[in-house]
C-alpha cells in the first residue's frame, strides 16, 4: 500500500496530505511537550482525547456560525481538515489570570480580569514564540489590520462559546490558545479557526475546587493528565461509554 505524504509534524501532531485536494488529515500523537519542549512525555490516550475534544469544539463552533478547518472524524487518532495557510501567531485569550500573564505582571493566578484580555505571539519554537503587539504584526506584514479585526471577532466569539458550554458542566475556562488559517474563496480570502482546541491548549478549572483539567497537570507534575481530560471528555457527553482513551489508533492509509 502507498505510504501518505507528511506534510507537516508538530509536537503534538502530524499533517499528511488528505484524500482530495485543499484538505489534510490531522493526525493527533500522544506526545506532551511543555515549556517549548524541555519536558516531554508520552500520555496514552491523549491523543484519542484530544481529537474527540477537538471535533466537539470545532463543530460546536461551526453551529454556531463560526468558521473553521474541521470537515470530519476519520477515526479514533485522525480527522479530515480543510488546508489553510496558518497565520503565524498564537491567538491567546485570558478571562482570568494564570501562567504567563500572572508571571509576567505578578497578578495572583485565579484573579478574574475586568474584561477578556487577547495577546498574540509570533510562532518560532526556536524564539519560544515570543509575545509581540499589533505594532510588530503590521509592521512584518504577518497579517492586515483587516485580518487583526477579523481575528478579534473570531477569538471572542470562541471564548463566548467556550465560556459559556464549560460553565454548563462546571468548568471555568481561565484561558485558551487558537490558531488562525486563511483559506481562498475564488480571490476572496476567509480566516478560519484552525489547528487544534483541546485541553492542551486551555486552562479548565473545576468551578467548586479549583481542580486543574488541562494541561497544567502535566506542566506542573500535579496527577494523570488522562483522568484530567478524561473528566472534562465525560462532563461534555463527548467519549462514547464503552470507549476507553487507551484504544489503539487505526492508521488509514
Ligand atoms: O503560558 P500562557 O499562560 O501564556 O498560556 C496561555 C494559554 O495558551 C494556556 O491555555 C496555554 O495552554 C495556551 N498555550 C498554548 N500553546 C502555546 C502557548 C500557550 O496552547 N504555545
Amino acid at each position: 500500500m502507498a505510504r501518505r505524504k507528511k506534510i507537516y509534524e508538530g509536537k503534538a501532531k502530524i499533517l499528511y496530505e488528505g484524500p482530495e485536494p485543499g484538505t489534510l488529515v490531522q493526525y493527533f500523537k500522544d506526545d506532551a511537550t511543555a515549556f517549548n519542549a524541555q519536558k516531554k512525555d508520552v500520555i496514552e490516550g491523549k491523543g484519542v482525547l484530544n481529537n474527540r475534544l477537538s471535533e466537539f469544539f470545532m463543530l460546536g463552533l461551526a453551529n454556531i456560525g463560526v468558521p473553521t478547518h474541521f470537515l470530519k472524524r476519520l477515526n479514533m487518532r485522525e480527522q479530515l481538515v480543510r488546508a489553510c495557510e496558518i497565520v503565524p501567531l498564537e491567538i491567546i485569550v485570558r478571562n482570568f489570570a494564570a501562567g504567563s500573564l500572572s508571571t509576567r505582571l505578578g497578578i495572583e493566578e485565579g484573579t478574574p480580569l475586568p474584561r477578556p484580555i487577547v495577546e498574540y505571539c509570533y510562532k518560532d519554537d526556536k524564539l519560544g514564540d515570543p509575545l509581540v503587539t499589533e505594532e510588530h504584526i503590521a509592521a512584518f506584514g504577518w497579517a492586515s489590520q483587516q485580518d487583526m479585526d477579523d481575528i478579534l471577532a473570531l477569538a471572542l466569539r470562541v471564548n463566548d462559546y467556550l465560556s459559556g458550554l464549560m460553565y454548563g458542566v462546571g468548568i471555568k475556562l481561565v484561558d485558551f490558545k487558537i490558531e488562525i488559517g486563511r483559506v481562498y474563496d475564488g480571490d476572496y480570502q476567509r480566516l478560519i479557526v484552525a489547528d487544534e482546541i483541546s485541553p492542551d491548549s486551555c486552562r479548565l478549572w473545576d468551578l467548586e475546587t479549583g481542580e486543574k483539567l488541562d494541561k497544567d497537570v502535566f506542566r506542573r507534575d500535579l496527577g494523570s493528565l488522562t483522568d484530567a481530560y478524561t473528566e472534562v471528555a465525560r462532563r461534555l457527553g463527548v467519549m462514547p461509554k464503552q470507549a476507553t482513551p487507551m484504544d489503539k489508533p487505526k492508521l488509514i492509509n
